[in-house]
């Protein structure tokens, strides 16, 4: 008799336990009477990674307020923190490799990086080549000029010289043909950074830099004598890049972004860095 109510026990606790859990697998609402509109799965963990343990994630360290370095030479910024805080969901540890814009999008598509963060804005051409996650940030490309410059809007920008960063999307468009909204090729250089592009125009080189608005912010801020448009030139999405063949990763890190979206983790990231206006 005794035995048998061991037995009963058991099996009510195996039953409670069961319950628990089957509470924190679904949407994880069900008890917050909160409307359910920003329910997430539960994080997948059938991903691999290159290297086991580890989330491995190509940038470009000049982006600021996105990706940087600080004085001590450590990577900070929204896009590193924000990986960070994927990683330790993930159970990884995060592993940042610094490179030129291209070649981090480049590392991601040969298999050398997991993941790409660096401001990255989502188009056709890199949606061939790279899986994007869900958008997590809004980028804006604007005109900076020298704040005597008779260059108004952007459409004073035809026939002169454009300074951008090489493979950004702010090359990409003023590089295309007139026809298609560019200013053509000829009219267009491509600095290995954004800031190397706005020495080049504090010294004379070009005539306006085009480049997503918060480094814009940053590098007027810290160069006296520049100012940004007030026109806008185009409206983009940030995503993270993850490698092509890694659709489980890609899962995994949408659930994860998810999480810390609806945590407001994400927001007090990005409040760190960007102040509202
Ligand atoms: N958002 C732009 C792009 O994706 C610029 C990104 C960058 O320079 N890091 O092309």
């Amino acid at each position: 008799m005794k035995k048998y109510a061991k037995f009963i026990s058991l099996v009510l606790a195996v039953m409670m336990f069961a319950g628990v859990f089957a509470g924190c697998g679904g949407d994880g609402n069900t008890t917050s009477g909160e409307p359910n509109t920003t329910s997430t799965e539960p994080i997948p963990t059938d991903f691999t990674t290159i290297t086991e343990g580890v989330l491995t994630m190509s940038t470009n360290a000049e982006f600021p307020p996105y990706e940087m370095t600080d004085d001590n030479g450590d990577y900070i910024g929204i896009d590193v923190e924000v990986a960070k805080a994927i990683a330790d969901k993930l159970g990884l540890t995060l592993q940042i490799n610094d490179m030129g814009f291209d070649a981090a999008i480049t590392a991601c598509q040969n298999g050398a990086s997991d993941i790409v963060m660096a401001g990255l804005t989502v188009n056709a051409d890199r949606e061939a080549i790279i899986n994007f996650s869900n958008t997590y940030a809004k980028g804006v490309q604007v005109v900076i000029v020298t704040e005597d410059s008779p260059i108004a809007s952007i459409d004073d920008l035809e026939g002169k010289k454009i300074g951008t960063q090489m493979g950004t999307t702010g090359y990409i468009y003023c590089s295309d043909t007139p026809e298609n909204g560019g200013y053509g090729e000829e009219n267009v250089t491509g600095y290995d950074s954004g800031i190397t592009a706005v020495q080049a125009l504090i010294n004379g080189q070009v005539d306006a830099v085009v480049i997503d608005n918060e480094p814009a912010k940053v590098f007027v801020q810290e160069n006296p004598g520049l100012k940004i448009l007030d026109t806008e030139f185009t409206n983009e999405d940030y995503a993270i890049g993850v490698n092509k063949s890694n659709t489980a990763l890609l899962d995994a890190i949408n659930a994860a972004l998810a999480e810390l979206m609806n945590d407001g983790t994400f927001q007090s990231i990005v409040d760190k860095y960007i102040t509202a206006e």
